[in-house]
């Protein structure tokens, strides 16, 4: 571990990995495929909102790309996470374990079922939930009774765990769903930034009950904003889809709703882009993999930083690329923010862990002491597949 960080050194390496004209985002969409195309056939046949072939062709695209049995498009990541929680049985009054170290979408959409979110520690090789010590928490804290997992001290029951694949980087899923089948806890993942990230070679998503993946404008491919739920089970399947339809039963005229459903489907429009897009992700990937490698290399020999690697179980999308500054040199990061900004190099620092906000700040959580040194130490840097030249064969 270094005590020295040359943030003029830092800067400059990131810029030499850069285009040098301007400024950098930190993750910007690609447009090179048919998206104009398919979004001028919306218009053309008047086919814009949530009923046309694009939503159920972006559907088919999506099971089939990342081997899941069902894929039901929604309007952003947020909206498929809260229906997937409530499709596993997750209801107001429950607590929900989650990482503190996330996007504040993943507490949120607890909150929005009525149920607590149970803030979990973060793990230093994948930047997500740690497995074995949420296993010894949940030894300590936790009491299943019949088939009900119970939270000792507040009284509450745990009823699902939601891990959340950190810039595209897998959790140890196999370890974690150990704990969950001890503690009777439904696994829902938060796939929204790892579309394309494979654990043991299984697409992420779907190796739970069921996943959320987002298409927002800043994720790995984009429809504006949408989401999807994926999954495996024939029966959530169905009920995400009713619930995401207004749960209105099937009737050629009558308005029958047999719940309180959510206008939540995704706009044909939307999903126009999104077959676009889903077409070229192996280019995207193939792409975001050598930039990634491209940072590894031009800082394998510059002190104080780490370039983040995926797991050797995984295979990551790379969704964005995270310096890891040593604990040392760690008060240095809000100088190297403002030094790459100025540069022009869109350098992010980590999420505010979630029961720092105002907000959450009550809600329970374990020690968080690993979660806590990576909000320090944690640098994103500009990831856009744009940056990295395209395949040649492409
Ligand atoms: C982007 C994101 C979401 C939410 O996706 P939206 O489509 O923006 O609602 C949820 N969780 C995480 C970790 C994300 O990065």
């Amino acid at each position: 571990m270094s005590t020295r960080l040359d943030v003029e050194d830092i800067v400059a390496t990131l810029r030499g990995c850069l285009p040098d004209d301007g400024a950098v985002g930190l993750h910007e969409p690609t447009f090179a495929g048919r998206e104009w195309d398919y979004v001028k056939e919306c218009l053309d046949t008047e086919w814009v909102s949530t009923a046309g072939s694009f939503v159920d062709r972006f559907e088919e695209d999506l099971a089939t790309y990342t081997g899941a049995e069902h894929a039901i498009a929604v309007v952003n990541g947020t909206a498929a996470l809260q229906v997937g929680l409530r499709v596993v049985g997750v209801e107001a009054g429950d607590e929900v374990l989650v990482p503190a170290l996330t996007f504040v979408a993943t507490a949120n959409a607890v909150s929005y079922l009525g149920a607590t979110p149970h803030f979990v520690d973060s793990d230093e090789q994948t930047l997500g939930l740690d497995p074995a010590k949420l296993h010894d928490y949940l030894e300590e804290i936790a009491e299943v009774r019949g088939k009900t997992c119970v939270n000792t001290q507040t009284g509450r029951p745990i009823t699902a765990v939601m891990p959340m694949h950190t810039f595209g980087h897998p959790v140890d899923l196999d370890p974690l769903q150990e704990v969950c089948d001890q503690f009777h806890l439904p696994l829902v993942e938060d796939a929204a930034e790892s579309l394309g990230t494979r654990y043991k070679g299984t697409h992420t998503g779907h190796r739970g009950r069921c996943g959320a993946v987002s298409f927002n404008g800043n994720k790995t491919i984009t429809t504006g904003g949408g989401g999807a739920i994926l999954t495996d089970d024939e029966a959530l399947a169905e009920q995400a889809r009713h619930l995401t339809t207004v749960a209105k039963q099937e009737h050629p005229w009558e308005y029958l709703h047999d719940e309180v459903g959510y206008n939540y489907r995704m706009p044909n429009l939307n999903a126009a882009l999104g077959c676009a897009q889903l077409e070229q992700m192996p280019s995207f990937l193939e792409r975001k993999r050598a930039l990634a490698a491209q940072y590894r290399d031009a800082f394998a020999d510059v002190a104080g930083v780490t370039v983040f690697e995926e797991p050797s179980f995984a295979r990551s999308n790379y969704w964005l690329n995270a310096l890891l500054l040593d604990d040392a040199v760690a008060d240095k990061r809000d100088a190297l923010l403002e030094r790459a900004n100025d540069a022009g190099v869109g350098a992010r620092p980590a999420w505010t862990l979630m029961p720092k906000l105002p907000m959450y700040e009550d809600c329970p959580r374990m020690d968080l002491s690993v979660a806590e040194g990576l909000e320090r130490r944690i640098v994103n840097i500009p990831s856009s597949a744009s940056l990295a030249p395209a395949p040649a064969h492409s």
